[in-house]
């Protein structure tokens, strides 16, 4: 429920490396941009988690009390997408558009929400010519022969002040080999690239050629947020160079502070190791539904960790966040088998005022959703303890409902029913259900907990929801 005075949160802000209290440029409202992905594959579930917790924060800012403007960017222009596209032998809208597409369908399988715009580099060329060409006034870009644009490092004195990268770390003035060689300095990064032979280019008034990547959510962050804007995120490795380039060359530009706070998801790590192609640990969305995971449980999995700390997906962890759901559903399940009677539960009003304290303070302490969930189990533990003890009055099934609901608008996974339609419809009969908890019931009567968690896993994989009383297992289509 949305208060009129927003809750200002605490954040990790990368640029001063400290907890800050937000404070909004404009009051009530924030702008939120976001590094979207380079359109030359699927994206693969490490870049998924950073999407999942941009869309967290915009659903936290919201629940805070923020008006929320969010622009995410569409890389479909840059080395990769031109090599890939070239190789494919289709132009690059040809080759990107396919992609474009996968991505936001993944973005729909994981419930994230849709951010205001999604910016594509190859429409926004006149805006970054624009920029550059403001650079180039102020004299902190310049041409070389070839047609080619550099930003010019040493004009900025703060470089340097995002990843704590220091000047001299590079050898300054050094002139580089191959085809930069008309670089003034090694450290300068190229804002414009001159055409070259079968690569897609653009008109300037430098000739033909091409944006660098940097350029692209400069120009395109600031047309659609302004000069100045409140929240910028990406994952880590975006910290260095690209962050770092971006604020350059922005506030050269303008004169004015880009970005106010910078956030900064860390990796998803697959059983303790880097995420990479040789070590074919490199998942797609896809993939792990062809491997019977359910996306519901994958964005379970993201929130179960916070944002700035690495996420190792396991097998384990992958159980751990299907557990936890489960005891989610189960109390729904209860719940929805529970008759009101007489007055209200005094402890179950109390339980949700908690829930509702608890999640605020959550969201606001830098996106802690671990401290968020522990306020959800907490309460939880509360209904199951008063639907055991029938003393759920009057109001109370439409009170858990209710407060469920609003913490969801931040989570976007504990309904299981919000999930449902874009499940394959279960097949199974209800005798075939009534033989399998027949024969995980006697596995449990032998003690065979093992045979009785796959024969729960079998049903669960038909969206069988189970809850076992003392006296019998109940079911239900999830
Ligand atoms: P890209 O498509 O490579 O531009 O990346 C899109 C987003 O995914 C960027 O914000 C990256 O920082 C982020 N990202 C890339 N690899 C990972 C990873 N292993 N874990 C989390 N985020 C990642
Ligand atoms: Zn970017």
């Amino acid at each position: 429920m949305n208060v009129e005075t927003p809750t200002a949160p605490k954040f990790y802000n990368t640029l001063g490396r400290s907890l800050e209290s937000f404070t909004p440029l404009s009051a009530g409202k924030v702008g939120i941009y976001t590094c979207g992905p380079t359109v030359y594959g699927d994206p693969h579930i490490g870049n998924l988690r950073a999407f999942v917790f941009e869309d967290v924060l915009v659903r936290a800012m919201r629940y805070l009390g923020y008006a929320v403007t969010q622009v995410m960017n569409i890389t479909d222009v840059d080395d990769k997408t031109i090599r890939e596209a070239k190789a494919a032998g289709l132009g690059l809208d040809e080759y990107t558009q396919p992609y474009i597409d996968s991505f936001l369908a993944d973005l729909d399988t994981l419930h994230v929400a849709r951010a205001d715009e999604y910016p594509r580099a190859t429409r926004h060329i006149a805006e970054m010519i624009a920029m550059i060409e403001q650079l180039i006034e102020r004299g902190h870009a310049y041409l070389v022969d070839d047609g080619s644009v550099y930003f010019r490092i040493a004009s900025d004195e703060d470089y340097g002040r995002l990843s704590g990268f220091q000047l001299d770390e590079a050898q300054q003035g050094e002139r580089v080999a191959s085809d930069e060689y008309e670089k003034e300095d090694v450290r300068d990064f190229v804002l414009w690239k001159a055409a070259k032979p079968g690569e897609p280019t653009w008109d300037s008034p430098w000739g033909a050629g091409r944006p660098g990547w940097h350029i692209e959510c400069s120009a395109m962050s600031m047309k659609y947020l302004g000069e100045s804007f409140d929240i910028h995120c990406g994952g880590v490795d975006n910290i260095f160079p690209h962050h770092e380039n971006e604020i350059a060359q922005s506030e050269s530009a303008t004169g004015k502070p880009f970005a106010h706070t910078w956030l900064h998801a860390e990796h998803l790590i697959v059983d303790g190791e880097k995420m990479s192609k040789s070590l074919g640990n490199q998942y797609t969305l896809s993939e792990l539904i062809e491997q019977g995971i359910s996306p519901r449980i994958l964005r379970y999995f993201y929130l179960s960790v916070n944002y700035r700390q690495k996420l190792n997906y396991t097998a384990y962890a992958v159980e751990s966040a299907a557990g936890a759901l489960r005891r989610v559903d189960q109390m729904r399940f209860r719940l929805d088998h529970t008759q009101e009677e007489g007055a209200p539960s005094p402890k179950l009003a109390a339980a949700a005022k908690q829930l509702r304290a608890e999640f605020r303070a959550g969201l606001a302490d830098d996106l802690n959703l671990s401290e968020c969930l522990a306020a959800l189990f907490g309460f939880v533990k509360v209904v199951n303890v008063e639907i055991e003890h029938l003393r759920l009055g009057e109001g109370d099934l439409w009170k858990v409902r209710q407060v469920l609901s609003e913490v969801d608008t931040v989570f976007g996974v504990l309904d299981p029913e919000a999930w449902e339609q874009e499940t394959e419809p279960s097949s199974i009969a209800d005798d075939e259900v009534e033989e399998l908890i027949s024969q995980r019931r006697e596995a449990r009567s032998n003690r065979d907990f093992a045979e009785a968690d796959r024969l729960r896993g079998v049903l669960e994989g038909h969206g069988i929801v189970l809850e076992d009383t003392a006296q019998a297992t109940r079911w239900k289509r999830g």
